[in-house]
Parts: C-alpha cells; structure tokens; sequence
C-alpha cells in the first residue's frame, strides 16, 4: 500500500476550539472526513486565549521554540491536543500575539498571522512529519503559498509541499502595509504588482499573495468561484483571479452530519426526525417561550442566525421590515452579532413589534440550534455568499429557507414552484427589498398548506449535504495541486 496523502490544514477557526462563523465549521469538518477516507490530515491554529488547554487535553510537543520573525526569533510553545478523533491538532502558543479576548480585530492582526503561520511551517521539521499539502484558508494563511514559492524554494524539506488556496470569503483580505513584508522576512521580493490593480503596487493584500502563489485556488461553491471572476463580486481582485482561472474551482461545503443532527441533538427540546415530524413543533413551543413570544404552533415563525454584517443583507431586511410585520402575521427571531448600527437597527425593532420580534445580540451555539430547529422558515437575503452553512442546516432541520440566489445559496436552493412541486425553498434573484419581500409572501401563503410544507420539511431533511462527497473532491484537488507543483518543479 502506498502511503497516505499528507494534509496539513492552516485555519484560523475550528469548532470545537474558536469560531465566529462559516470557516470554523468547515474546518470542524472535513478533517474529520478526510481521516475517514484515509488521508493523514492535521490542523493548526493559534491557542487564543479562550481556547482551553485543560478541557483539550493539551500535551506539549515542543517547548520554547524559536521562529523567525523580522529580524529577530518569536518563542513559541506547540501544543497539541487529539480532543478531535482522527485529527491531531497543532496549537501555536504564544502570549504576547494570543493572549487576548478575540480571534481578530486587534492592530497587530497581521504581525500575529504571519507568526502563527510562520511557527505552523517551522514546527514541521522538529515534529518529523512533511505534508504533502499545505491547505490555506482566507487571508490569515495567504504568506504560506507566497514564502513555499520565495525564501523556502530552496529548501527540501519544503520545496516539494503543494499549496492550496481556499477562499471562504473575498470580502476579508488583510490589507496591511510594506512593514508586514519586512516581519515576514519577505521585503527583498517587494509588493506584488498587476497591471489592472494599481492598490497591489502600495499595499500588502495577503489574500491576493495566497491567490498569486497558491498551485490551486478554490472557493466554497462552484456558484461563487465564477461568480468572483467578475468585478461585481471579485472584490478587486477579479482581473487576479481571473489569470489564475484555470487553477480555480469551486467545491461546496457540507455540514457536519454529527453536529448538526435533530436526532440527537442535545441543545433541542425535543430531538426528532424525518419520520417523526410531528414532535418538531416542541421546539417551536419552547423557542416562542425562550424569546418572549406567544406561544402558538399556527403562527408562521421566520428565524435568522447571522454573522451581523452587510454582506447577510441585512440592509434589504430593515428596509422591507415594517412592511413584512405590518401586514404579514409572523413572528420574528434574530440570533447574531457583528455591526453596532444593525445592533442598533434591530433593537429598535424589537421595541417596535415587542412580542412578535425577539433579538438576541450575542454568539450562543445553544440558541443557534434551537432556533433551526423551532423555526418554520430561516432567511438569509445575503447580497453575496460564498457557501453559506445556515441555509443546510436549516433544511436538515427542517426549516425552510428563503434566500437570496446567490453563491452557494444558488448551489443548494431551488426556488419552491407549487405548480410542478419542484424546489427544495423560497429564493429571490435581484438585491431588491421589494424582491425579498415578495418572497417571504410566498414562504408565508405556502406555509398554510400543511401537506406542502410537510413535503418541503422532509425534502430537505433527507437530501445528503453531508461532507462524504465534497471530502472525496478536495482528494481530487489536492492530488491537482501536486501535480501542477511536481510539473513546476521539474521545470525549475
Ligand atoms: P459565515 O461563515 O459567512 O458567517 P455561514 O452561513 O457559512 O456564514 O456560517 C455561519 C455559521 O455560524 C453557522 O453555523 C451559524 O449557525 C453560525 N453562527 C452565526 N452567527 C451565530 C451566532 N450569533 N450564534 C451562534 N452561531 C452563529
């Protein structure tokens, strides 16, 4: 038998260790079922403060390691902890860059990544295990393709690791200044320069440096992938992403089918399944009392769980929302976090329609899941989405969503045609309020027929978005980035 296929995985979230949204719970769960297939896979990430060492069972692989950082050596610690099975997990320890409450937004949030990513490469050696991918994801890991192709070239212990680059959002890209070269150890290469985005020339873009050098570059929706070669959603870097477009794919994410699993959920009040539909409704009951709203099974409940930002559409909804309470018996219930003005925006809603809106303006994973699992319908209008998790996991529990067609929305949502029966939601295609709120009327009037719905409920609950097939594809994709890196090797 030949050896298995050797991941690293380069991640700034993970469930269970830190999460604000999406990424986490991909990289949650596709180590899980990369080892399920056979690969060697492990994870990194830095030890933030709120990352527990004794509740992971934490054990110290190498002690007081020093890793080149500017023109000096940063000591870090390496940690390890195989709390999640199958996957060991690295931990980059160090206080002075990860003591700290968050998981980003501080000043030095570019100084902290390349040293996490830098200790992440340096550990490896020491460790004795040589990946044969390094798989980055977002900005946070952009500098690793960038240095395999620069200051480690030369290096055999490095010069044969394949790079792949894996967007989850655009949107976030780690503008930092010349400085960050310099921490980097990378100032003699300069700034990257293309002829169609004059900013690259006075601005260190850490996501287009992973997109620049990375032997493969894929996104979380084949949707989104082709969605981001045009200006409109490119951010950009369109005309970057587009010279590296046959390098360029798109794989959908999937959900954990252990986490995310009405069965045997234990957040819920009353676990159930596709055939025992009729046992969801307690947890409609116990969301109505948990939020402060009637208490009433007939009343269409839409519900949100959301990263607060423009980008979930949040702007469409405040401008449709007095139509939507006005003349539509609903009721309302928003779990999310992010942008101070929608704090602001939904708090006065909630005053406005006390008792038939409920806002909870915190990251709860309790209240998340029982939110999917006692609402009737989960929105998400977002302007752009490159996966986006809420709108499965939703139909795994069997609310339906209404979303927007867009990215990985389009990918997964087909809009419900009650003539044909066909559709598995509620989608609309323009950024339009008028649009959204046309097709919340639609969720609203179909909810009324209670053999509709039922089939709607269990259509979602009983199609596979598991991660069994989008693991088998990343295989695929890393045996590409091989590839392309062993024929550009060869040519050097
Ligand atoms: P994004 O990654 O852009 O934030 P996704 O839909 O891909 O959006 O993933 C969001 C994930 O984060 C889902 O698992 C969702 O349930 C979870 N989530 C978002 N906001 C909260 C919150 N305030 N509390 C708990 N879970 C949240």
């Amino acid at each position: 038998m030949s050896d298995p296929l050797k991941v690293l995985i380069l991640s700034a979230e993970m469930v269970p260790f830190a999460k604000t949204g999406g990424l986490a719970d991909v990289t949650g769960a596709l180590p899980k079922a990369l080892a399920r297939l056979g690969v060697d896979v492990r994870v990194v990430l830095p030890r933030y403060s709120r990352v527990d060492r004794e509740r992971f069972k934490m054990t110290e692989v190498l002690s007081s390691f020093p890793v080149p950082m500017d023109d000096v050596f940063e000591t870090v610690t390496i940690l390890r902890s195989d709390a999640v099975p199958g996957v060991p997990v690295y931990f980059i320890d160090n206080d002075k860059f990860f003591n700290r409450e968050g998981i980003y937004g501080y000043p030095d949030d570019g100084e902290r990544f390349i040293l996490y990513c830098r200790a992440a490469l340096e550990m490896l050696r020491p460790l004795g295990w040589q990946p044969d991918v390094l798989h980055c994801n977002d900005w946070h890991t952009g500098i690793v393709p960038n240095w395999i192709k620069t200051i480690y070239k030369n290096d055999p212990f490095f010069a044969r690791m394949a790079t792949v680059f894996t967007i989850h959002n655009l949107q976030y890209q780690g503008l930092f200044g010349w400085r960050i070269l310099e921490v980097a150890g990378i100032e003699e290469y300069g700034f990257l320069h293309h002829p169609q985005i004059g900013e690259l020339a006075d601005v260190v873009d850490l996501m287009a440096r992973g997109i620049h050098f990375a032997d493969v570059i894929n996104t979380v929706s084949e949707r989104y992938a082709q969605e981001i070669l045009t200006p409109e959603y490119g951010e950009k870097l369109d005309p970057l992403l587009r010279d590296r477009k046959d390098r360029l794919f798109g794989i959908l994410n999937g959900i954990d089918y252990d986490e995310m699993n009405p069965a045997t959920d234990r957040y819920i009040a009353r676990t159930y399944d596709v055939d025992h539909l009729d046992q969801r409704v307690e947890n409609k009951l116990a969301l109505q009392r948990e939020a402060g709203l009637p208490v009433d099974a007939s009343i269409p409940l839409i519900g949100m769980v959301s990263r607060l930002a423009d980008q979930k559409g949040f702007d469409l909804l405040a401008a449709c929302f007095d139509a939507m309470m006005d003349c539509l018996e609903v009721q309302f219930v928003l779990l999310g976090t992010g942008d101070q003005h929608y704090h602001n925006v939904f708090n006065e809603f909630a005053r406005r329609y006390a008792g038939r809106v409920a806002i909870f303006l915190t990251f709860n994973a309790a209240l998340a899941q029982k939110i999917y699992a006692g609402s009737d319908m989960f929105l998400m209008p977002s302007r752009f989405e490159p996966c986006g998790l809420g709108q499965m996991i939703s139909l795994r529990y069997g609310s339906i969503p209404i979303v927007r067609h867009t990215g990985g929305l389009a990918d997964t949502i087909t809009d419900f045609d009650p003539r044909t029966g066909e559709g598995n939601g509620f989608s609309f295609q323009r950024y339009n309020q008028i649009d959204l709120y046309t097709a919340i009327v639609r969720a609203v009037e179909n909810y009324k027929y209670t053999e509709t719905w039922r089939t709607l409920q269990r259509r979602g609950m009983q199609a596979d978005y598991s991660w069994n097939a989008s693991a088998r594809k990343y295989i695929d994709l890393y045996q590409r980035a091989c590839e392309f890196h062993r024929q550009e090797f060869a040519a050097v």
